[in-house]
């Protein structure tokens, strides 16, 4: 059954979080000022699926069920559904100009269906009927799941097993009769103070020695053994402040937690991988190209808001029509249709698995992202270079707002006459907030590490793309392999 959006939010007040924040525990997660804003993003997935012009987009027909599905807790049953997929998030994008936090899930959803159905092919395990078991139970109570696939890491020069301290990833600690138990830590997991449920994936290749971390299972977020820690954003304690100006986007945020998993019991029925190293590569490879498609969406919606804030910079500077402005504007455009191009191509791509769900184009998808990591840095640069350096330098709105001072700031404050000063400050604090603020975190160093950071999507692109068939087409271009004959 789809949630309403009061109902998405009544439902998480029923969860019994272990969540600090700025050093203190927070029972009422739900109404602190500096998370709402998230929990209002990942609400507005659930609005656009009760929206008559958006449920084309945000519902489909579950793989498993026939039933009618949120898209973020979906299977991708063709290509066409991968690309409905990216309008989705273009469209949440340019509502929110934030991380609306429900991709990861959908999107660990996807690389868990296929993975575990392979594993069981080589193995003879059940881990795919546990699995659809558990996805659709998520689906029926339309819940929010949380993908974690991030560990700490901690010495990156070394393999999970051979860390000094063994809980620098996730990993088994115990194997009971009922179950496993499991001890470590995630770290940047996007919306799981939003979420209901954790699906927990291990983060890269792993060795016959690091068994014990080959994990893949989901938690409810608020199980037994649990603490999430909010990550600080650059602003956001403005969120305390009065008035709404300063913050930028009053309305919504994306957060991030560093999740310990101290101990923690998981029921078999929950657990999808355990100790199948060699499949380790696999299921991150395939979340991964899902996800670095998945920026092919929401990162032109969110440049959708920043570019229409940066025309509207221009009017108010009184500069709209200057050739080098246009010019500007240009650029951003084109950079941005680049990255959601990308996105869309590797959904046209998208072959089926074994298990039946449609996978991103792998390389398609890390060019998508590599485009991500470069792009989002100039189309700031020049959102900042159009809006100029009143941008870091503004008074605050209590200043604005002063009996006293507000008028000087009214008055030397105003661009062209034809709109209010306050339309100009808002507009600034928007890009602000975009550049260098809460946007989820900000912009730019979202687009560089979510997803994996530029060197992995270079690796991927390098072992993707099938060099020994362009060295051929050389060679026989060149004539050293036999030319072929278009009269033949
Ligand atoms: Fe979705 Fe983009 Fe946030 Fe990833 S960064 S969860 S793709 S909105
Ligand atoms: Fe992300």
């Amino acid at each position: 059954m789809l949630k309403t959006t009061r109902e998405y939010i009544e439902s998480l007040r029923q969860l019994k979080l272990n969540l600090y924040l700025l050093g203190e525990k927070v029972e009422d997660w739900v109404n602190n000022p500096i998370i709402k804003p998230s929990t209002n993003a990942v609400a507005m997935t659930y609005k656009l699926a009760h929206d008559p012009k958006t449920e084309a987009l945000a519902v489909t027909e579950s793989m498993l069920t026939g039933k009618k599905v949120n898209r973020f807790n979906s299977l991708f049953k063709s290509p066409d559904d991968m690309v409905s997929k990216i309008k989705l998030q273009r469209e949440l994008g340019q509502r929110t100009a934030c991380c609306f936090q429900r991709c990861v899930g959908m999107d660990g959803i996807n690389a868990t269906f296929s993975a575990t159905c392979e594993i069981d092919e080589k193995y003879g395990t059940d881990y795919h009927q546990r699995f659809r078991k558990w996805l659709e139970y998520v689906q029926e109570d339309d819940l929010c799941v949380a993908g974690a696939m991030t560990d700490v890491k901690g010495h990156r020069g070394v393999s999970p097993s051979q860390q000094e301290d063994p809980d620098m990833f996730v990993h088994v600690v115990e194997r009971r009769d009922d179950g496993v138990v499991i001890r470590g830590a995630k770290a940047n997991i996007t919306g799981t103070v939003n979420s209901h449920e954790m699906l927990l994936m291990p983060t890269l290749r792993m060795l016959e020695e690091d068994k014990d971390y080959a994990v893949c299972c989901a938690v409810p977020t608020d199980a037994e053994g649990i603490t999430h820690i909010y990550g600080r954003q650059s602003c956001d304690t403005r969120k305390l402040e009065e008035g709404d100006i300063d913050v930028g986007n009053y309305g919504f945020g994306g957060h991030e937690t560093l999740s310990v998993f101290e101990n923690v019991f998981v029921p078999w029925e929950r657990v999808f991988m355990n100790g199948e190293y060699d499949f380790s590569i696999m299921l991150v490879e395939r979340f991964a190209a899902y996800h670095r498609q998945s920026y092919g969406g929401c990162k032109p919606g969110i440049a959708d808001v920043l570019i229409g804030a940066t025309a509207s910079m221009a009017d108010y500077n009184g500069v709209r029509r200057a050739s080098h402005v246009r010019d500007k504007l240009g650029e951003m455009i084109h950079l941005s249709e680049t990255i959601h191009a990308c996105g869309l191509a590797s959904a046209h791509q998208a072959w089926k698995t074994k298990a039946g769900n449609y996978q991103s184009d792998i390389l398609l998808s890390n060019i998508c992202k590599l485009n991500t990591t470069r792009f989002p840095y100039e189309i700031t640069r020049l959102a900042e270079d159009i809006a100029g350096g009143i941008l870091v330098t503004t008074p605050s709105e209590k200043d604005f707002k002063h009996p006293k001072i507000g008028k000087y700031v009214d008055k030397y404050l105003k661009g062209d006459p034809a709109y209010s000063t306050e339309e100009r400050y808002r507009m600034l604090t928007l890009i602000h907030a975009m550049c260098f603020g809460v946007v989820a975190p900000s912009y730019h160093t979202e687009s560089m590490h979510g997803a994996g950071s530029p060197q992995a999507q270079k690796i991927m692109i390098e072992r993707e793309s099938d060099m020994g068939s362009k060295q051929h087409l050389a060679r026989s271009i060149a004539g050293i392999d036999e030319r072929e004959d278009p009269l033949d």
